[in-house]
């Protein structure tokens, strides 16, 4: 599985393995109803991007390889409506994905350029996209960066915010600030206003905490950010 995720094809085997069952097996279940989707994009600097399956409309929270196996394999779990993204950077195959699903695609003004959405996020305050969905604008990262709080418990990330077992805890990456630290800062003391127990960033690791950890590693991250220039 993860020599069908790597976005370089940088792993191998030593011995010639049948991979269709692993293949086979994204978008992987992360919890209820939200999957990993597996075949990250090069064109998306290897992000991560999942699935929520939903009677109203899937919901692709940015956008993996175009890969025929994982195309058809979310076709049997009911298509994709949306086609969400966190910012700019994890776009890659998003025309591909756009054309066969005919799904919508939602993009902050600020990091839209050149990309043809079909709705686009303005300014900063949170916006209801939907039953249990917010979008969450949070400068810092990029300009438009945007996360996506799910029934409050699952907060899709990006490149915003990642969980580190080193630090054991929340984490933002300094060395990627590449609109504004402070104001990424800021935007994460924002996210204070708002309750989730899994993180599930683009790189870095995923987490599944109580909303009272998180809310305190949360804590914790701001107090840290505040100490870096
Ligand atoms: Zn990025």
């Amino acid at each position: 599985m993860a020599l069908v995720a790597c976005p370089t094809g940088s792993i191998g085997t030593r011995e010639k393995l049948d991979s269709k069952a692993a293949a086979a097996a994204y978008p992987e279940l992360v919890d209820e109803n939200v999957y990993f989707c597996g075949y990250a994009s090069p064109n998306s600097y290897g992000a991560a991007s999942y699935l929520i399956t939903r009677p109203e409309g899937n919901i692709l929270v940015d956008s993996p390889r175009y890969a025929k196996t994982l195309v058809r394999r979310i076709e049997e779990m009911g298509g994709i409506s949306t086609l969400w993204f966190s910012h700019r950077d994890d776009v890659a195959d998003h025309q591909k994905f756009h054309e066969h699903f005919s799904c919508k695609r939602i993009i902050h003004r600020a990091d839209a350029s050149g990309i043809p959405a079909e709705q686009f996020l303005e300014g900063e305050d949170p916006v209801s996209l939907d039953n249990d969905l917010i979008a969450i604008p949070v400068p810092g990262h990029t300009r438009g960066h945007v996360v996506l709080l799910y029934r409050n418990k699952f907060l899709f990330t990006g490149d915003h915010l990642a969980w580190s077992d080193n630090r054991g805890g929340l984490i933002a990456f300094r060395s990627v600030a590449w609109y504004s630290w402070r104001e990424q800062t800021k935007s994460m003391r924002r996210l204070l206003d708002f309750r989730f127990e899994w993180v599930l960033p683009g790189h870095g690791r995923r987490a599944h905490q109580s909303q009272d950890v998180m809310h305190q590693s949360l804590i914790n991250c701001i107090k840290w950010m505040e100490t870096i220039k």
